[in-house]
């Protein structure tokens, strides 16, 4: 039951076909006096979000393309009430409605970065489940964030686990964060067999449920390469400050350690819909029905280093996260281009990491750059693998 005097928060959520933003409305659903969903915005998936439209009544739903929208309309009954917009104005348009003080940020990929910013500017909270966003441009949106009074929730099951662990903590006692990873379905894999990795294999995670782009980021450990970049730049912190660690059980999602020798670590079963809800109704907890993790039928708890030679996306986030400026969006945009063109069987696993490096070499670094160097930073690093991938590079050694 929903506790009393809780504020009633208005939601615009970003990506609300996906995994999270599916998870996001069941939180809504389950909590009517707390959450009013009062836009959504979707990538595609009209069908679906036909449905939520019709569960949750938004006053504005957006979708990217016209012809979407117009299957949209088409889709729903004459009097449903609901705005139907599409294209970069109709996100900007969720991103800054009237009435929404918390946006939900799900989009996948680099999408996501135009409507946060618009959300931020309007002095919106947002929760943030689209780390492209603070990959991309982490200098610039917290700063913008500070300005306009915006608080920035992570979603991400890690960096919600920091959140809690720095909570109430003094920063100057701070040591180091504990980025924990399951190391995905290859982790005891030898390296001679990547290179026949499949795409069923490579979506086939063992402990989480997710979108597949992230689930191929999973499987190469780039998604913890993006995941330190957003650990800097969501808690302050330079890559140095963090560690990550294989713990395969996922049970622990991170950790901080205190300069006394203290660890603090936030535990929980592998469901998203924790972060998720902690990122709605921060700072309550809302009971949403999820159970504490079996000790006795988890057993043990292991731990190990990451193989920064057989997994080199993750050697590469953390080599572009120190380098910054332009270095992360270029990384986040090449990795975008190579992750879709395994997705579509044009390349192999292998090749993923050898286009992101390619592109990172050839790729024109700026130290300081504007929202429009970042984006020119994406473009151009679009172009740059595209060429790769169209060239289909020859198989190499596997490394
Ligand atoms: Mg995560």
């Amino acid at each position: 039951m929903a506790p009393r005097n809780s504020p009633l928060r208005n939601l615009s959520i970003f990506g609300s076909t996906g995994s999270i933003g599916q998870n996001t409305l069941k939180i809504a659903a389950r909590f009517p006096r707390q959450f009013n969903v009062r836009a959504l915005a979707a990538k595609q998936s009209v069908e679906l979000l036909a449905q939520q439209i019709q569960v949750f009544k938004p006053d504005l739903a957006v979708v990217y393309d016209a012809d979407h929208a117009g299957k949209l309309a088409r889709l729903l009954p004459e009097q449903s009430g609901v705005t139907i917009l599409h294209g970069d104005a109709g996100y900007a348009q969720a991103a800054t409605l009237d009435g929404v003080d918390l946006v939900v940020t799900a989009l996948v990929g680099a999408a996501g970065l135009k409507p946060t910013l618009a959300a931020i500017e309007q002095g919106k909270d947002i929760a943030l489940a689209n780390k492209e966003t603070l990959v991309m441009a982490g200098e610039l949106v917290m700063e913008r964030a500070a300005q306009s009074g915006s608080a920035i929730l992570p979603i991400d099951s890690e960096h919600s686990a920091i959140f809690q662990c720095l909570s109430g903590q003094r920063r100057q006692d701070l040591k180091k964060i504990i980025l924990t990873a399951s190391g995905g379905p290859f982790r005891s894999w030898e390296a001679q067999r990547f290179s026949g990795i499949t795409v069923e294999q490579a979506l086939d995670h063992p402990n989480w449920s997710m979108g597949p782009k992230i689930t191929i980021d999973s499987a190469t450990m780039m998604n913890k390469g993006l995941e330190v970049i957003e650990a800097c730049h969501l808690f302050n912190v330079g890559v140095e400050a963090i560690e990550v660690l294989i713990h395969p059980q996922s049970i622990i999602h991170s950790m901080v350690a205190y300069r006394d020798g203290s660890v603090l670590a936030q535990l929980g079963i592998p469901d998203m819909k924790t972060a998720i809800a902690y990122a709605l109704s921060y700072p309550q907890r809302l009971a949403i029905g999820q159970p504490a993790p079996d000790w006795a039928a988890i057993g043990r708890f292991t731990f190990e280093t990451p193989d920064l030679e057989k997994f080199s996306c993750l050697a590469l986030g953390f080599a572009a996260g120190r380098k910054g400026g332009t270095a992360p969006a270029t990384l986040n945009a090449a990795n975008e281009a190579a992750v879709a063109a395994f997705l579509n069987r044009k390349i192999a696993f292998t090749q993923i990491p050898r286009i992101i490096s390619r592109v990172l070499e050839r790729h024109a670094f700026n130290a300081a750059p504007q929202l429009a160097d970042i984006l020119a930073a994406d473009a151009e690093a679009r172009r740059l693998a595209g060429e790769l991938i169209a060239r289909e590079l020859p198989e190499a050694d596997n490394q």
